[in-house]
């Protein structure tokens, strides 16, 4: 049965027909039998990404292989597994990924096909982990790519536009520990002046405010086991919390993963929000923007200064940090990022409202809109120096464009 709307509520899907394949080779014929087609993951986007103008594919039924290469330091996984499940299966095999979201609900394909990502300075998105991807194309081919291969970085952080990702490869590293501890009242002054040392004090870094206020409310660290520690009780002046915390006030902090600096393993961790539990706030919307790092201060300067019209809008704001890579759609391409995160009240006309000035603040620094979250506008040609490579990748494996849908064409035109 088509799913009505996104895990979140504010998307009504948009599909004539719905269909769950159990195999590639009834996948195939569902492609080519279709005039537009476009896939789903686990429905955590926010906008139309997925809307099809005529079938939508689901990827629950798909094979969902998890096979560890130790040789080759590789998991292969199918199209529709989740990164919680995935997560178990290494880590009990002694294998980690080198981040995750802030949930792990989230399908890998899914994920990978819009650069969704954690936070650290060394990491790059989870689309940076993959080796390898096996796609059905639009004619109803099966591509294999991998990393180096011509055409490969473009293929990965695909926003659904090339075909239906049946398998991904990604690299893994021996498993790793993880705890994480929580500073409340960040000052401004040190965010503004201090930030690559913040940035730097551990393996990933979260600060959550609300922008109009007098502090950060929460600095939320993650550091490895096996580095050493560079903070102590106190963090740039914010004090450690004695108790754990969710990040929205008011929820409940079952639903986040363990704090207070209990060693734990990557896959209990890395993500703030517990697998068995709902992530977030569940009605809500957001939107995200990947700055240039060298620009943040000044973003976030910015961001501030709008503070008071996105008060009563907003549950929680998230700062993170992105390593650079090379994926032409990536909203880290070529640069250092941070992420500027933004979890509003479910109130679309609302949140429609403050997006432009929110945007103009933020695209005149270079931002780039998170492509599963929700923005007002874009103009990819010069936010993306490969985007006419893409297009021409998007020609070679669907050039009868059926997974162009409007989301895409506004992108690629
Ligand atoms: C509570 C919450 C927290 C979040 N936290 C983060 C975060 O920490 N960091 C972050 O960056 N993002 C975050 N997101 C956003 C989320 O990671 C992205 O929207 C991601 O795309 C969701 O994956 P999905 O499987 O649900 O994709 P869907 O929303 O189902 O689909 C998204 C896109 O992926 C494509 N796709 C899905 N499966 C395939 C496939 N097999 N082959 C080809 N294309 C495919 C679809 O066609 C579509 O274009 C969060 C979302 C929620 C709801």
């Amino acid at each position: 049965m088509l799913p009505q709307t996104n895990w979140a509520g504010n998307h009504h899907y948009r599909a004539a027909r719905y269909a769950e394949p159990r195999s590639v080779d009834e996948l195939a014929t569902l492609i080519t039998g279709s005039s537009a087609v476009r896939v789903l993951g686990s429905r955590h986007s926010f906008n139309d990404i997925a809307d099809s103008d005529d079938l939508l594919i689901g990827t629950a039924a798909l094979p969902a292989r998890i096979d560890i290469d130790p040789e080759a330091r590789t998991v292969t996984v199918g199209g529709g597994v989740r990164y919680g499940d995935l997560a178990m299966a290494l880590h009990k095999a002694g294998w980690a990924l080198h981040n995750l979201a802030s949930l792990p609900h989230i399908s890998v394909a899914g994920a990978v096909a819009t650069a969704t990502h954690g936070s650290g300075d060394r990491n790059g998105n989870l689309a940076t982990a993959v080796r390898g991807i096996r796609l059905v194309t639009g004619t109803g081919e099966i591509v294999d790519l991998r990393r180096g291969d011509e055409g490969f970085d473009g293929a990965v952080v695909a926003l659904g536009a090339l075909g239906v990702v049946v398998e991904l490869t990604l690299d893994i590293e021996p498993t790793f520990g993880v705890r994480q501890r929580l500073f409340a009242d960040l000052g401004w002054d040190a965010v503004a002046e201090r930030f690559d040392d913040i940035f730097s004090s551990a393996y990933s870094v979260s600060l959550f405010t609300l922008w109009d206020e007098a502090s950060v409310s929460l600095a939320w660290i993650k550091e490895r086991v096996d580095e050493a520690a560079h903070v102590g009780e106190d963090f740039f002046g914010a004090t450690a919390e004695a108790a754990p915390r969710h990040m929205i006030a008011g929820m409940d902090v079952r639903n986040v993963t363990e704090q207070l600096g209990v060693d734990g393993p990557w896959s209990e961790r890395l993500a703030h929000f517990r697998y068995e539990f709902t992530p977030s706030a569940g009605a809500e919307i957001q939107s995200e923007y990947l700055v240039p790092r060298e620009r943040a201060v000044e973003a976030i300067a910015a961001v501030r200064e709008l503070g008071p019209q996105l008060r009563d809008l907003l549950q929680i704001s998230e700062i993170r940090s992105v390593a650079a890579d090379e994926l032409w759609l990536s909203t880290a391409y070529g640069v250092d990022a941070v992420g500027l995160h933004f979890t509003w009240v479910r109130d679309t006309p609302g949140v429609e409202a403050v997006l432009p000035a929110l945007e103009a603040a933020l695209y005149r620094l270079g931002a780039r809109p998170h492509w599963g979250k929700v923005f007002a506008g874009l103009n990819a040609p010069t936010m993306y120096p490969r985007l006419a490579d893409f297009r021409m990748l998007a020609d070679r494996y669907d050039p009868e464009g059926r997974f162009r849908n409007d989301f895409v064409r506004r992108v690629i035109g």
